[in-house]
């Protein structure tokens, strides 16, 4: 049975999967048929009983007529059950545990995010953001996440438009350290520091991609990657449960801009798209966001020996290639 353990060194969890061998793989995704998509229309009796659908109050549930559904993971590591945390001498570990689910996005395999209809994907953001707050609902819920993956070096399995979702009793080592500096902010001067930070990045404008009234597109100051780019709400907000029906459209818009610009300016590379966020409302010092992040370069040997990260592209350069994508994009439509 898979188990989680904690990183006696750090804050991270870490799931031990023998099973799963060495072979890269979608969270709990169905292989692929030759040429055939497991999650297109038609193909539902093969896949778990839908949780929810956007479909016609005519269209019975599990059959074909959906618009975006949402399943349980089919063949997923974490089982549906209380955490059995225990302690061993200096080691903790537990029965993976959690729920995770699958988000088919569209019933057109070949449907990309950023040719969705913006009103199609705010529907699916939509569902995104419910099915996130009610899978916090469960108090031993300790972190969620929404990752998306489009291209096989970004390791997606399945070509058809999909999301992932997680939500497991233990905290994300990301996460975490990010809430960590944002709390020693926060001590120190009572503020959040994704919002000072952001504040500091409009004033500056150099590393900001794309903006509208509600969220900010900006390539962070010390980016990880190439391209890196976050995707960050003007209003404090801890939770993406929070994000209100006014601003959806604005964050699919802002989205699908942010990717049109990336795969105009980079040739569509492999892509994950990666929520960050508390599971639950209420933190004065997390600031949820979306991070973006094309893969453009393999990790180097030297870059996991010396423990840091080794990023050629400068974000106020990646920002600036962007924005001349993205208005070349505007002109030729
Ligand atoms: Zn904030
Ligand atoms: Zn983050």
């Amino acid at each position: 049975m898979p188990v989680l353990r904690k990183d006696p060194f750090g804050p991270a969890w870490v799931l031990m999967l023998p099973e799963r061998g060495l072979e890269r793989s979608d969270f709990g995704s169905v292989p692929p048929a030759e040429g055939v998509s497991p999650y297109a229309p038609g193909n539902e009796a093969a896949l778990p009983p839908e949780v929810v659908a956007l479909r016609p109050s005519t269209s019975p549930a599990n059959g074909p007529g959906w618009r975006a559904r949402v399943l349980p993971a089919p063949a997923g590591p974490f089982a549906e059950r209380e955490f059995d945390e225990r302690s061993d001498g200096l080691f903790r570990w537990g029965h993976a545990s959690g729920r995770q689910e699958l988000v088919i996005e569209h019933p057109d395999s070949a449907m990309r995010l950023d040719d969705m209809p913006q009103a199609h994907l705010t529907d699916v953001l939509r569902l995104y953001r419910d099915r996130l707050a009610q899978l916090a609902s469960d108090p031993a819920v300790r972190h969620v996440q929404m990752t998306r993956t489009t291209g096989r070096a970004a390791g997606a399995v399945v070509d058809h438009p999909h999301g992932q979702l997680l939500a497991v009793p233990v905290p994300n080592r990301w996460v975490e350290e990010e809430a960590a500096a944002a709390e020693a902010h926060h001590a120190v001067t009572g503020r959040c520091l994704f919002c000072d930070v952001l504040e500091e990045e409009l004033r500056r404008r150099e590393r900001v991609v794309s903006a509208n009234a509600a969220f900010v597109a900006v390539a962070p100051y010390a980016a990880h990657t190439p391209f890196e780019t976050w995707i960050v709400p003007r209003k404090h907000q801890s939770a993406f449960a929070s994000v209100t029906a006014n601003s959806l459209p604005l964050l699919a818009e802002l989205l699908q801009t942010l990717v049109r610009g990336i795969n105009s300016a980079l040739e569509e590379p492999p892509t994950n798209i990666i929520l960050h966020t508390r599971p639950r409302p209420g933190d004065t010092t997390y600031h949820w966001h979306l991070e973006v992040l094309p893969r453009l370069t393999r990790q180097a040997g030297l870059d996991w020996a010396s423990g840091s990260y080794v990023n050629p592209t400068p974000p106020e350069d990646a920002a600036r290639f962007l924005r001349e994508a993205m208005a070349l994009f505007q002109v030729t439509g």
